[in-house]
């Protein structure tokens, strides 16, 4: 059924250059929003984006029961709009939900929802290339209520934001000794804003010292890769790609880094995914067999590193152009998102 519109009298695309919006910083016409109230999601509304109003005691934001997506709309060759593997964003969020003690998001809310808001507003998925429509979902506890314990309200979001291509940095990483970002037994395989306000003190320390990113050891021995603030982490070592296992659930189930592993595979690549310690990296970086270091997420898809710090020594990589390894990740996953390449996986859909 589809969900009720109230349309924005004028839309403010006209007053726009697509082509020249930074990421997050314009949002599209519409939003989604569902609230679960007295034991039941009540019906969505689509309605303009714009403020809302909360009450101060809105338990989400003192207790931080908030979780959320990050996932993309591409402008495919043909001119038509794609999503990719939105199913998996929403076993995702509610496995999220479910590790938070949150409402899951019924199956047709969230994939229903989003195609519908999608192509309502189609005409802000930008048409340049490398450019698309970042997606942000969003579920957090709305309880009006000051007792700690497990909300029974929550409010969920989806609102849209044109991206242009933009060119990112080569990584100057800063791999942390110290501080952890997740233990066993904790939420880092969960998409939770506790896990991203940890990393902010530590991203901004260092960025005063020239580092544009931090890699988090494991929280136990601080010996074995985990990841990025925001990023799954890829090495290459003597011609094997390798990534730290998810077992643990201390990382973050990336779906650029799953999509990554089959796409490499299929390729002709040996992937492992395994412990690697930051000191077999600084052999790899000594001896020459370490030719990649690079991040996978769905914003940036694969952002690759020249440098990595650790404990006040500074080792390089190879020149990032010939990161052959991200590079047959980013452009086999942009061939098969805008149709230039065929989907043999099923990630792909229209939406219109
Ligand atoms: C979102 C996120 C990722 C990347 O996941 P994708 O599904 O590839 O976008 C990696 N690590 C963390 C901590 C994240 O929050």
């Amino acid at each position: 059924m589809p969900i009720a519109v109230e349309h924005v009298s004028r839309s403010r695309l006209e007053t726009l250059d697509l082509d020249k919006a930074g990421f997050g910083r314009e949002f599209s016409d519409h939003m989604l929003v569902a609230d679960f109230h007295n034991g039941a999601w009540e019906p969505a509304r689509i309605q303009p984006f714009g403020n809302m109003s909360l009450s101060p005691v809105c338990s989400g934001l003192h207790y931080g029961q908030s979780i959320f997506e990050g996932t993309k709309a591409f402008r495919a060759e043909d001119g038509r709009v794609t999503l990719f593997r939105l199913e998996d964003h929403l076993h995702r969020i509610n496995r999220s939900a479910e590790r938070l003690g949150m409402e899951k998001i019924p199956a047709e809310l969230f994939l229903g929802g989003i195609r519908q808001l999608v192509a309502l507003d189609k005409a802000w998925v930008p048409k340049a290339p490398y450019s698309q429509l970042y997606i942000r979902p969003l579920l957090f506890a709305n309880a009006e209520i000051l007792g700690v314990r497990a909300a029974e309200d929550f409010r969920f979001l989806v609102f849209t934001s044109p991206a242009n291509a933009y060119y990112t940095a080569p990584l100057n990483v800063f791999v942390e000794a110290h501080e952890v970002r997740a233990v066993r037994g904790g939420v880092g395989n969960a998409k939770t804003a506790g896990n991203y306000a940890r990393t902010m003190a530590k991203g901004k320390a260092v960025a005063q010292h020239g580092f544009n990113v931090v890699l988090w050891l494991d929280g136990v021995s601080r010996s074995y890769l985990n990841e990025f603030s925001t990023m799954n982490v890829f090495v290459v070592l003597g011609g094997t790609v390798i990534t730290p296992p998810l077992d643990a659930g201390t990382i973050l189930e990336g779906i650029t880094r799953a999509s990554a592993i089959t796409i490499l595979r299929d390729a002709g690549y040996a992937v492992e995914e395994r412990d690697v310690s930051i000191e077999e990296v600084i052999q790899g970086a000594k001896n020459g067999a370490l030719t990649e270091l690079f991040g996978t997420g769905t914003a940036a898809v694969v952002s690759r590193a020249e440098s990595f710090t650790y404990q006040g020594e500074t080792y390089k990589l190879p020149p990032v152009e010939g990161f052959e390894v991200a590079n047959t990740v980013q452009n086999t996953l942009r061939g098969i998102r805008t149709g230039a390449l065929p989907d043999p996986y099923g990630w792909v859909e229209y939406v219109d």
